[in-house]
């Protein structure tokens, strides 16, 4: 009989087989480091490439983290604070009508343009103010008019005004009557015309800007003032800035005719508008940098900026 199935299982696992101890051998010896070896592989590439800890410096940016500067850690920024941009304080000017467009005329005196009168003003104006570190934008130095039409012509002035980054708006004209009215030859004196919106630069406000030149023109060049009113005129509402309309007198009152043919009274008047330039820039996100004024804007102005336009 064969031996029993036990004793021959039993037997057939001992070493003594050659081929089996052999075969053990080539396990223990060969297949075992080679799995350990591939082991360490698959761990391995992760490994060397982790960047070193950078011992508190900068330059040692690892390329897999990027991180980008932390404002918190700049010692220059404010908690809170955004961008924030300096810019030349820009002043626009605005030197009513023009070139075919004459504005009021002198009664019994067709030589005496408002056209002429106003470019008057705004130029010594622009003189005092350069003085001042702060740059003005015109939008005409010279008789001509901005566009064919008056709305364009209008449009135009706010364009040149709100592209310039102007942060204030002064456009200068000057009054008058038609003579059929009961007392027109009897009225004189300065109006200043606003149109509160919402400008770039609050709380600093379009009432407060007008306020600001109709006290300080008086102020310089004696005349009254007959008021600071708002009136939704074209150049108030197209620019982006605290903006004024400044009548600067009626051409139909003697007193005030010769006022204005005096270039006395044009100097005084320019003398004014810059006194008033300068109050506002007090009031205003500005300072002199470099001898020049600046004004910082920040983001949300921006923005505000670019929906306006
Ligand atoms: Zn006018």
């Amino acid at each position: 009989m064969p031996p029993s199935g036990g004793r021959v299982r039993a037997v057939r696992y001992r070493l003594r087989n050659p081929v089996r101890f052999f075969i053990l051998m080539i396990l223990i010896f060969v297949v075992v480091p080679a799995i350990l070896i591939f082991a360490r592989f698959l761990k391995a590439p992760f490994i060397p490439s982790l960047p070193e800890p950078a011992p508190a410096s900068e330059s040692a940016v690892p390329v897999r983290t990027p991180v980008p500067a932390m404002p918190k850690e700049s010692p220059a920024s404010t908690p809170g604070a955004v961008e924030v941009e300096w810019r030349d304080f820009i002043v626009a000017l605005d030197a009513g009508h023009g070139g075919r467009d004459p504005g009021a005329v002198a009664p019994g005196d067709d030589d005496i343009y408002e056209k002429e009168i106003t470019l008057a003003v705004t130029r010594a104006c622009r003189d005092l103010l350069a003085q001042e570190g702060i740059t003005v934008l015109m939008t005409r130095e010279e008789d001509k008019a901005l566009a064919e039409t008056v709305q364009a012509d209008l449009t135009a002035r706010c364009g040149l005004a709100n592209d310039g980054g102007a942060a204030l708006f002064a456009s200068v004209h000057v009054n008058s009557l038609e003579l059929t009215v009961h007392g027109a030859l009897g009225v004189s004196g300065m109006e200043c015309y606003y149109a509160e919106k919402e400008n770039l630069f609050p709380p600093f406000h379009d009432e407060k800007w007008a306020s600001l030149i109709g006290e300080a023109c008086v102020k310089a060049n004696g005349n009254k003032l007959n008021g600071v009113i708002e009136k939704r005129l074209a150049v108030l509402r197209g620019t982006l800035m605290p903006a004024v309309l400044l009548e600067i007198g009626y051409i139909t009152n003697k007193d005030d005719l010769a006022r204005m043919t005096s270039s006395q009274y044009l100097q005084d008047t320019a003398e004014g508008i810059a006194a008033a330039v300068l109050k506002a820039v007090a009031e205003m996100p500005a300072e002199k940098r470099n001898g020049v004024w600046q004004i910082r804007r920040t983001d949300q102005i921006v923005t505000e900026d670019n929906h306006g336009g």
